[in-house]
């Protein structure tokens, strides 16, 4: 049955927009789907009608070429849907229901799920920690689609009680499914709370969602880094202090703005496709060491930014097998602490639907969620890669032009 139309990966620089399987309540095998995973029976899960999936700054890290992500894959983990379909073992979910995904495939029952470490479930890939549509993360077909399926659905899925209400701020509540989360946590890591002030390192949606958190925190001073001038303009909208990282010195520059050349804490939003230099040249361990230099002694450094173990496009061989190089002796120096790996979504994402809901945050204005109709995504993609100031939300159905 090919009545399903998705995102699909089709090598470096290329998505199009192909009809696919229908998903069943079954994991068949298919590009990047692990032995373990291979026709892996879900009566535990659900199947969605997408009503918004966005575009991740970690979709580009694969559709740059810059993963070992196999070529067919169906892309997508950012995702909201109705379901349309319960398994057998569904107990408290129905047809009908509206819910937020986190990006986190996840079992909760493992050791590491029920100490509400979702990042990394031990049970839904062959390695810790499984994702939908995405390299490495156990082959869970991607949402960026007119349908996908969410096994233990009773687990992943955050429900919405009022779709109504829902649908009036589905732009906003569309980042619960990773960007907002995931910019909350890397804030969390860093220990920021009332008073502190913050160095943000890149100004895309990731960024500009942790620099939501930290005035959501309390945060007296919330800098953006980000060598794109769009993006730091952008960032001034809405209260944020912008600075370019890679003209002259960061420390003058901070210095200039708080009278101290040195942060509270700082979170790391860009990952290991960090420019390093003036020119645009890449230096993966750019900003973790730029964040070790301007932390102050104490302070801590969230890295939501993504890190790889192999990256194929890099310039040098212990870079493409995913080594940076760390003045990690500054960090040991000054006592720092550190806090990487994906984000625990489902720690966040019930009470930042709430502070949307009642407009205590405005997470779609901050990020600029620009909507695009599926068939259009490759635009999309291209736009983003581009660096348009902008956080695309693809509408399979049209439901989001209508609401
Ligand atoms: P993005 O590519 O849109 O944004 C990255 C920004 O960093 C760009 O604007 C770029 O100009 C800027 N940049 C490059 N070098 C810089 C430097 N030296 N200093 C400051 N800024 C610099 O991506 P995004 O969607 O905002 O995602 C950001 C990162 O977060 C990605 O690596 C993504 O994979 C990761 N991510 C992680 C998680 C998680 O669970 N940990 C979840 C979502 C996204
Ligand atoms: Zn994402």
């Amino acid at each position: 049955m090919s009545d399903n139309r998705a995102v699909v990966y089709r090598g470096a620089g290329k998505v199009s927009v192909e009809s696919v399987d229908y998903p069943e309540l079954v994991l068949r095998p298919g590009p990047g789907v692990p032995r373990r995973n291979e026709n892996r029976e879900c009566p535990h899960g659900v199947i969605l009608k997408v009503v918004a999936t966005n575009i991740c700054g970690s979709d580009q890290h694969m559709v740059r070429g810059r993963t070992t992500a196999p070529e067919g894959l169906v892309l997508g983990h950012e995702i909201t849907g109705e379901i349309v379909e319960v398994g057998r073992d569904v107990e408290y979910r129905k047809v009908g229901d509206l819910v937020s995904v986190p990006f986190n495939v996840s079992c909760g029952r493992c050791r590491n799920c029920t100490e509400r470490r979702t990042d990394v479930c031990l049970n839904v890939n062959d390695h810790p920690g499984g994702a939908y549509g995405y390299v490495d993360m156990g082959g869970w077909r991607g949402g960026q689609a007119e349908y996908v399926m969410v096994p233990y659905a009773d687990w992943n899925t955050l429900r919405y009680e009022d779709k109504a209400q829902a649908m009036e701020k589905i732009l906003d509540l569309t980042m619960l499914t990773d960007i907002f989360p995931t910019g909350y946590h890397g804030c969390i890591t860093a220990r920021v709370g009332s008073g502190s002030t913050v160095y943000i390192a890149g100004g895309g949606p990731v960024g500009l969602a942790a620099a939501t958190s930290a005035f959501f925190l309390g945060a007296a001073v919330v800098i953006v880094g980000d060598p794109n001038k769009a993006r730091r303009e952008h960032a001034r909208g809405f209260g944020c202090e912008t600075v370019d990282p890679l003209a002259g010195s960061l420390p003058e520059q901070l210095e200039q703005l708080l009278g101290v050349p040195e942060v509270d804490a700082a979170v790391d939003c860009v990952g290991f496709e960090a420019k390093g230099h003036k020119d645009g040249t890449e230096e993966n361990a750019a900003v973790l060491n730029q964040a070790m230099q301007i932390t102050r002694a104490a302070g801590g450094i969230g890295i939501p930014g993504l890190y790889v173990t192999e990256d194929p496009g890099a310039r040098d061989e212990s870079a493409r097998h995913g080594s940076v190089s760390m003045g990690f002796g500054t960090g040991w120096a000054k006592s720092l602490t550190f806090a990487t790996g994906q984000t625990p979504t489902m720690q966040y994402n019930r009470q930042l639907r709430e502070a949307i809901l009642n407009d205590r945050v405005h997470i779609a204005r901050n990020v600029n969620a620009t909507v695009l109709p599926l068939e259009e995504a490759a635009r999309g993609y291209e736009e983003f890669d581009a660096g348009v100031p902008k956080k695309f939300v693809l509408d399979p159905h049209g439901l989001l032009r209508a609401a």
